[in-house]
C-alpha cells in the first residue's frame, strides 16, 4: 500500500471513529438532558397540581378538580394528570372519585414509599416521560396541610401522575446529533483535502526517490527529481539529485579507465551497468594480485606455474598451452600444456616448434580469434574425436616482440564465456609479460655466468651453487652420484709447442668429446684450466668406471686438427662415489682428485677409482 492510500485511509478511519464517538456522546447526553428536563416538568406540573388543589380545597370547590385536571391535560407536552387518594385521605375524605384510586403497581408503590419514580415510556417510537410524585404533609407553607389533613407530618397524602411527551426532544436530538456529525465530516473531508495537498508533494518526492534508487540500482544514476517544495522535502530532493549527479560522475570515470585499462567496453546492453563495471573493476584487482605474486615468484617456471592455474581456476578453462619464443634463435619451445610444465605441444602442428612462423600469432603479433573467424590458423590442430573446438592464440608482446603465446582451445558451447574473459586474460598476459621478460633476462644472465664461456660448459661457480641441491636431491632419493676429475696429460706441452690458441681448440674439442660422452642427467664442468669435472647421478656400481673408461678412449682416438698437424691428447681420470665414499660432497671431491693424482702418478691415460689407502698415503705424504 503507497502512502497516499495509507494516509486516506487513515483519515477515513479516524473520521468514521470521531464520527462515531461523537453520534453516541451526543445521543447519550440529549437522553440524560432529556430525561432531567422531564423531571424538572414533571415536578412543576406536580406543584401546579398540589396547589392548585389545596386552593380548591381552601375556596370549597374541590368537587370541581375534575375540570382543573381535564385542563392540565391540555397544556402542550402534557399528555396527562392523574391524582391518586392516599390511605389517610380516603380514610378521613372517603374514596372521592372513582379514577383517584391508584392505577398500577408504581403509584402503589410511591404512596407506599413516598419517593418520586420516573419512567420513560415506548423509548423506541414515540417516547413518552411518566413521573409519579408523592404529595407529603408538611409543616411549611400556608395552608399548612395538618391544619385539614389529619396526619402527621410527613405522611403522604396522595400522589400525581404526569405523563408528557418527549418525541419532539428526541427529533431535536437527532436533528442536532446529524448536523454534528455533518459538521465533523465536513471539517475531517477539509482537513483529509488539506493534509493532502501537504502529503503529495512529499509522496511524490519519495516515488521519485524510489525510482531513481531503483535506476541506480541497475547502474543509471542519471536521476533528476523535481523540487516541488521549499522544505525538508525539497531539500531531500535537491540532495539525492547532487548524490546521483556525484555517483554518475564518479562511475563515468571510473568505467572510462576501466575501458582503456582493458580496451574493452562495459556491456552495457546486458543489462546492470553497475555490476559489469563491478566485475571489470574485480578483474582489474585479481590482475593487479596476480602481478603482484608473479613479482615475488623465484624462477620462470614459478610464473608458469601460477599463469597456467589462472588459466585453469580463475577462468575456468582445461585445455591451453603455453609457448615461448627463444630470443636467439626464434624458436618456439613449449612450456605448458592443460597446466602441466615441461608437456609435448599438443594442440598444435609440431611444425611451429622448428618454424615459428607457422604460429599465426608469433608471426603477426595480433590475438588470434578463430571464435570469429573459424580456420584461421593452419597450425591449429584440435583433438580428432567428432566435436567441434575453436581456439583463441594471445601474443605475450615483450620488448615489441613475441616473446610467448599462450593458446586456449575450447568446445563451440564455451564460446560465450571465452568472448567475455578474453579482454581479463589479455590484462593478465599484459602484467606478467614484462615480469616473465625481466625473469628471462635475469635467467640468461645467471646462466652465462654460470657457464665457461669458452667451452659453454658450466663453470666452478655453477658446481659451488648447485653441490647442495645435488646432494640434496641424491639424499632424498636414496641414490649415489659419482664425481669424475679429468686432466690432460702434458697438456703445457700443447700450448709450449703450438701456442695458446692451439690449445684453446684442444680443450673446446675435449669439452665436446665430454659432452657427448655423457648422460643429459650428468653436469660437465670445467673445474679449472685444463682440468674438468663429471657428475654422474644414480650411478650403480662399477657404472662410472665405465663411462670414464668410455671418455678416456674415446679422448685417446680424438684426432684434433690444428693448422698444419693433427693432435692426438690422453686424459687421466680419477673416480670417487658419494656418500659411499665419503658423507660429504666437498670430500668426494677431494678423493675424486687423489685418485686423479694417483691416475696421473702411475703413468697417466688411465682411470683410477679411489680407495681409502690413497687418503692415508695422502697424510702420511
Ligand atoms: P700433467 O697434467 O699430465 O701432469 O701435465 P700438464 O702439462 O697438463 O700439467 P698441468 O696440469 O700443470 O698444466 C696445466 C696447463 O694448462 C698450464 C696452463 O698453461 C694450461 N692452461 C690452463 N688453462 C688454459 C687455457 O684456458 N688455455 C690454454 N691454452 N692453456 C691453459
Ligand atoms: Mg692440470
Ligand atoms: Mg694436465
Amino acid at each position: 500500500m503507497n502512502l497516499s492510500k495509507k494516509v486516506t485511509l487513515f483519515s477515513l478511519t479516524l473520521a468514521a471513529i470521531m464520527i462515531a464517538v461523537l453520534i453516541v456522546v451526543s445521543l447519550l447526553s440529549f437522553r440524560q438532558f432529556s430525561i432531567m428536563s422531564a423531571q424538572s416538568q414533571v415536578r412543576t406540573a406536580a406543584e401546579i397540581v398540589r396547589i392548585s388543589l389545596t386552593e380548591e380545597m381552601v375556596n370549597g370547590i374541590i368537587s370541581k378538580r375534575d375540570g382543573l385536571l381535564h385542563r392540565l391535560g391540555e397544556v402542550e407536552g402534557l399528555k396527562s394528570v392523574h391524582v391518586v387518594r392516599g390511605e389517610n385521605v380516603v380514610r378521613q375524605f372517603g374514596k372521592g372519585s372513582n379514577d383517584e384510586s391508584t392505577a398500577d403497581d408504581v403509584e402503589t408503590n410511591v404512596l407506599k414509599s413516598g419517593q418520586p419514580h420516573f419512567t420513560i415510556l415506548n423509548e423506541m417510537s414515540d417516547p413518552v416521560f411518566r413521573g409519579t410524585i408523592p404529595f407529603v404533609a408538611t409543616r411549611k407553607g400556608n395552608p399548612v396541610c395538618m391544619q385539614c389533613h389529619d396526619v402527621a407530618e410527613g405522611a403522604v397524602l396522595g400522589a400525581v401522575t404526569v405523563t408528557m411527551s418527549i418525541g419532539q426532544i428526541k427529533k431535536d436530538a437527532v436533528l442536532v446529533s446529524a448536523l454534528m456529525v455533518l459538521s465533523v465530516a465536513f471539517f475531517m473531508g477539509l482537513m483529509l483535502f488539506f493534509f493532502q495537498r501537504l502529503v503529495k508533494p512529499m509522496i511524490t518526492t519519495a516515488n521519485d526517490v524510489q525510482d531513481a534508487v531503483s535506476h541506480a540500482i541497475r547502474g543509471d544514476f542519471r536521476a533528476n527529481i523535481q523540487q516541488r517544495t521549499n522544505d525538508e522535502i525539497g531539500q531531500v530532493a535537491q540532495d539525492v539529485n547532487k548524490l546521483m549527479q556525484f555517483l554518475h560522475d564518479g562511475l563515468s570515470t571510473i568505467r572510462e579507465d576501466v575501458t582503456q585499462l582493458l580496451k574493452h567496453k562495459p556491456a552495457e546492453e546486458h543489462g546492470n551497468l553497475l555490476n559489469s563495471t563491478i566485475g571489470m573493476v574485480q578483474g582489474l584487482i585479481d590482475a593487479s594480485h596476480f602481478k603482484q605474486a608473479i613479482e615475488e615468484d623465484q624462477t620462470k617456471s614459478e610464473i608458469y606455474q601460477r599463469l597456467s592455474a589462472a588459466v585453469r581456476d580463475r577462468f575456468g578453462l582445461r585445455h591451453f598451452s603455453i609457448y615461448e619464443v627463444q630470443p636467439n634463435n626464434n624458436q618456439v619451445v613449449t612450456i605448458a600444456v592443460d597446466g602441466e610444465l615441461g608437456e609435448e605441444c599438443r594442440w598444435c602442428n609440431p611444425q611451429i616448434l622448428l618454424r615459428s612462423e607457422t604460429c599465426r600469432a608469433r608471426r603477426t603479433g595480433h590475438l588470434i580469434d578463430a571464435i570469429e573467424s573459424p580456420g584461421i590458423c593452419f597450425s591449429f590442430q584440435p583433438p580428432e574425436d567428432g566435436k567441434e573446438y575453436r581456439h583463441v592464440c594471445f601474443p605475450i608482446m615483450q620488448s615489441g616482440m613475441v616473446g610467448g603465446v599462450l593458446q586456449l582451445m575450447f568446445e563451440a558451447d564455451e564460446i560465450e564465456h571465452i568472448k567475455e574473459i578474453i579482454p581479463y586474460m589479455s590484462v593478465y598476459l599484459r602484467e606478467a609479460a614484462p615480469v616473465i621478460e625481466a625473469k628471462r633476462l635475469m635467467d640468461t644472465l645467471r646462466e652465462s655466468n654460470l657457464r665457461d664461456a669458452m667451452t659453454g660448459l658450466h663453470n666452478r661457480r655453477f658446481l659451488e651453487e648447485y653441490s647442495e641441491t645435488l646432494v640434496a636431491s641424491t639424499q632424498r632419493r636414496k641414490s649415489q652420484m659419482s664425481i669424475l676429475m679429468l686432466d690432460l696429460d702434458y697438456f703445457k706441452m700443447v700450448n709450449d709447442t703450438y701456442g695458446h690458441d692451439a690449445g684453446d681448440t684442444v680443450l673446446k674439442a675435449l669439452a665436446k668429446v665430454l659432452e657427448q660422452s655423457a648422460r643429459t642427467s650428468d653436469i660437465v664442468i670445467r673445474y679449472g684450466g685444463e682440468e674438468f669435472m663429471i657428475i654422474m647421478q644414480d650411478t650403480a656400481d662399477d657404472n662410472a668406471d665405465k663411462v670414464a673408461e668410455k671418455i678416456r678412449a674415446a679422448v685417446e682416438s680424438l684426432k684434433i686438427q690444428l693448422t698444419g698437424t693433427v693432435l692426438q691428447k690422453t686424459i687421466s681420470i680419477g673416480i670417487a662415489e658419494f656418500p659411499k665414499d665419503s658423507e660429504t660432497f666437498w670430500q668426494t671431491v677431494k678423493y675424486a682428485d687423489l685418485a686423479l693424482y694417483r691416475a696421473k702418478e702411475s703413468g697417466r691415460n688411465r682411470v683410477v677409482r679411489f680407495t681409502p689407502d690413497l687418503w692415508t698415503d695422502e697424510k702420511s705424504y
